[in-house]
C-alpha cells in the first residue's frame, strides 16, 4: 500500500489526510466507488446520513475486506436530527445503516443557525462519543462564532471543521480560527466540484509536473496541511486522485494557485444563511 500522511486530532486519534467524498453517490454505485477506493489505497471515506448512501459505503468497506481499524469512516448528523436526544439517535442510525458500532468521526453537517439547536447537538455528539459511537468528533461548515460559542458552552473543541475549500474559495480566516483552537480544516468540493480543473493556471503547473490538474489541486490541499476528500466514482479517476505522493509544489505553482483565491468563489451554501 502507497504510504499516505496522517493528521493527528487534538483527542489522539489521527486521519488519513486523503479520503474518497461520496456526495452525490447512489448506493449501488458507492458500494464499488468505495471498494475501488480501498483497493486503490485509500484509507478514509467521507459520508453523511443526508448523502443517502451509508449502506452502501458499509457494503463496499466489507466487500474491500480490510480490517475495521484500518479505515477511517466519517458521518455527519444532518440538520434535522439537530438536538441532544436527536443527534444520539441519528448516530446510531447511521451506524446500523453502515453496519458498523463505531464511526471514526461524527460531525454536525452544518450548524443551521436559524434551528438554534447546534449547541444542543454539540452535546449529543460528546455523549456520542462517550458511548463509543464515535471514536472523534467533530463539526462542518461551522463559522468561527458557531466554533467558539460550542467550545465556550462546553469546553470540548471539535476535533476538525470540514468547510467548503478549493483554489478559488482558500479560506485563510476560517483556517487561522480553526488552527487558534486546534481544529483541523478539512477541505469539501476541494475541486471546486470539477470546475477548477479547466482552469489554465492549474493546467500549466499540472504540464510542468506531468500530472493532471486534478492531482495538482489536491497536491496543493496536502501541501496546505488540509485534510482532502475529492469525490469520484470512476475507476481510474479514484486511482488518479490517490496518485498524489510522488511529487510537490514548488514555491513558484503554491504563489500562483495561492494568486487564484476569491472572496466570491464560494460555490456552496453561505453557513449563516443557508435555511435548511
Ligand atoms: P469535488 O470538488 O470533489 O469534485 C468532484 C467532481 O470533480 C466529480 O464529480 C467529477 O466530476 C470531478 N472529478 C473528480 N476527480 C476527477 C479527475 N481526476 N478528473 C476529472 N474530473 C474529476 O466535489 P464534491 O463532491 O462536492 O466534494 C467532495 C466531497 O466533499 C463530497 O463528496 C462530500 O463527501 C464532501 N462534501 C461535504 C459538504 C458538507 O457540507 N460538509 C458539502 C459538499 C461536499
Amino acid at each position: 500500500m502507497t504510504a499516505q500522511p496522517l493528521v493527528q486530532l487534538s483527542d489522539g486519534n489521527a486521519i488519513p489526510q486523503l479520503g474518497l467524498g461520496v456526495w452525490q453517490t447512489p448506493n449501488d454505485v458507492a458500494v464499488e466507488a468505495v471498494r475501488t477506493a480501498l483497493e486503490a489505497g485509500y484509507r478514509h471515506v467521507d459520508t453523511a446520513a443526508i448523502y443517502g448512501n451509508e449502506e452502501g459505503v458499509g457494503h463496499g468497506l466489507r466487500a474491500a475486506g480490510l480490517p475495521r481499524r484500518e479505515v477511517f469512516v466519517t458521518t455527519k448528523v444532518w440538520n434535522e436530527e439537530q438536538g441532544y436526544d436527536e443527534a444520539l439517535r441519528a448516530a446510531r442510525a447511521s451506524l446500523q445503516r453502515l453496519g458498523l458500532e463505531q464511526v471514526d468521526l461524527l460531525l454536525i453537517h452544518w450548524p443551521s443557525p436559524w434551528r438554534g439547536k447546534y449547541i444542543e447537538t454539540w452535546k449529543g455528539l460528546v455523549q456520542a462519543q462517550k458511548d463509543g459511537l464515535a471514536r472523534s468528533i467533530g463539526v462542518s461548515n461551522f463559522e468561527p462564532e458557531h466554533l467558539e460559542r460550542i467550545i465556550g458552552e462546553t469546553g470540548v473543541a471539535p476535533v476538525l471543521n470540514q468547510i467548503e475549500l478549493h483554489p478559488r474559495f482558500q479560506q485563510k480566516a476560517a483556517r487561522a480560527v480553526n488552527a487558534a483552537h486546534g481544529v483541523k480544516t478539512e477541505s469539501w468540493s476541494p475541486l471546486g466540484q470539477g470546475r477548477l480543473l479547466t482552469d489554465p493556471v492549474i493546467a500549466n503547473i499540472a504540464r510542468k509536473h506531468g500530472r493532471t490538474p486534478a492531482q495538482v489541486i489536491i497536491r496543493w490541499h496536502l501541501d496546505n496541511e488540509l485534510v482532502v476528500i475529492p469525490k469520484s466514482v470512476t475507476p481510474h479517476r479514484i486511482r488518479e486522485n490517490f496518485n498524489v505522493f510522488g511529487f510537490r509544489l514548488d514555491a513558484d505553482d503554491m504563489a500562483a494557485i495561492g494568486a487564484l483565491d476569491d472572496p466570491e468563489g464560494r460555490i456552496g451554501s453561505h453557513p449563516l444563511h443557508a435555511k435548511f
